[in-house]
């Protein structure tokens, strides 16, 4: 059985592999002093990967500041598509592609997608738009280019995401880990047998390792953690069937762990900012751009063969953290609370509200009905869940239960976070 899609790439050894990323990080190199942003950035050649060091980072405020074309490194002509990042910290960054953009797109995603066990066979639900944000282009890249049949079903419209599921039979889908849970929480148990989801594919923020082995034991359903980010439009790391970190695709990508607040890299093992460069990006050439994600570098191989390294699940991003009265506390952090508490919750809120200097948080969660109207049980739940925050956030928050459908409903990304008051 054919075990890679590109073997002869993702089994290269480690001479090779870095001999093809500096010769291509020279390239792009070249490539970046095409467009405006770069042409004072002091850019030059480097003889070994660790001389990348020496290269300065582009960051998200640099994008913002070039917006809209200064990032572009080739004429306004061959662009062949735009995407936008969600925005989800901030004004959305803008990215463009070339037509081999979009090539290179189609050959790194059939990898990560034939690593998620996407075949010809296989019928994939993208529950995920084709708009501006770019994670439905990356699966459409990845399946179209192994062949897999693909229903784009969009973001949302939970019953006709039930009906089509019912009605098309789709073994793989893919969505945000939140709407998934949402997703899977609506299906009548009536008709949980006839759903053949075998698989889904999950990206766009943190997948809470709870639910993924929830949606396992309970549903059958294997999900693997993609990610990608909006600036390269395509998926940067994926999992394997060993689910032990996340391969980097490191014949596209180039990757670091630094020091957020000094900038120096870290050695393998240590958690930091994840730092990008594209190796293949025509359009915006991007410099050790820094991604605001933390991770670390799993040091070691992969049982699955695939020799190309693996970072840590992210589940912090430096622009979500909240400093509570001195605690740093990440909303991945609260949902691993609320979950081990109330595992069939997918909607729920953060109210950060500052008064006076002095950070209070309360979480807004929807509850069944049946929940909500017993008084001892919504009690004891509420008293549980600050205990489960206490211990592992150290920050005692304010819990309020609300009806179902009060909160803005999940399509793609949740906003989990909502700041009142603030001074
Ligand atoms: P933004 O969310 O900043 O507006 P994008 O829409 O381009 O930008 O999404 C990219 C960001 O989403 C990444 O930088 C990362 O923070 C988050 N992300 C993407 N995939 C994952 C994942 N599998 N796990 C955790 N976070 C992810
Ligand atoms: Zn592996």
């Amino acid at each position: 059985m054919r075990k890679f899609y590109n073997e002869k790439i993702e089994t290269i050894n480690s001479t090779e592999k870095e001999k093809l990323q500096l010769a291509l990080i020279n390239t792009q190199i070249k490539q970046a002093l095409k467009a405006p942003y770069y042409q004072d950035k002091k850019l030059k050649q480097i003889s070994g990967l660790s001389d990348i060091k020496n290269l300065p980072f582009t960051g998200k405020e640099d994008l913002r500041k070039a917006f809209p074309f200064k990032m572009l490194a080739i004429p306004h002509d061959q662009i062949v598509r735009f995407n936008a990042s969600s925005g989800t910290t901030g004004i959305p960054t803008l990215a463009y592609f070339s037509k081999s953009d979009i090539k290179a797109h189609e050959e790194n995603e059939a990898v990560h997608f034939f690593r998620a066990g996407v075949r010809k066979n296989t019928t994939f639900q993208l529950m995920s738009s084709l708009g501006l944000f770019a994670a439905g282009w990356c699966c459409l890249s990845g399946t179209s280019k192994i062949g897999a049949s693909l229903i784009p079903s969009g973001y949302g419209n939970t019953e006709r995401q039930i009906d089509l599921l019912l009605s098309l039979n789709a073994d793989c889908c893919f969505s945000t880990p939140g709407y998934l849970q949402h997703l899977l929480e609506m299906i009548p148990s009536k008709d949980l047998e006839d759903i053949k989801l075998k698989t889904a594919i999950t990206g766009g923020e943190p997948l809470s390792k709870n639910f993924q082995k929830m949606a396992f034991e309970k549903y059958g359903i294997e999900i693997y953690n993609f990610y990608g980010m909006t600036e390269v439009a395509s998926h940067i790391a994926s999992e394997c069937s060993f689910h032990n970190g996340l391969h980097i695709a490191e014949d596209h990508f180039y990757i670091e762990i630094i020091d957020p607040d000094t900038g120096k890299v870290l050695p393998d093992g240590e958690y930091g900012e994840l730092v990008v460069t594209p190796l293949k990006q025509e359009a915006m050439p991007l410099i050790r751009y820094r991604t605001r994600d933390i991770t670390r570098i799993i040091k070691g191989n992969c049982p699955c063969g695939c020799t190309h390294r693996r970072i840590e699940p992210i589940t912090h991003r430096i622009d979500d953290m909240m400093i509570i009265n001195g605690v740093n506390v990440f909303p991945s952090q609260i949902e691993e609370c609320i979950y081990r508490i109330l595992p069939h919750t997918t909607n729920w809120q953060i109210e950060v509200e500052e008064k006076q200097f002095l950070k209070k948080i309360k979480i807004i969660i929807e509850l069944q009905d049946e929940l909500l109207s017993n008084e001892t049980q919504s009690c004891h739940i509420r008293l549980q869940l600050i205990n489960e925050l206490k211990a592992h956030i150290t920050v005692t928050p304010l819990v309020e239960f609300v009806t179902t459908g009060t909160l803005p409903e999940i399509t793609g990304k949740a906003k989990r976070v909502k700041f009142v008051n603030r001074s």
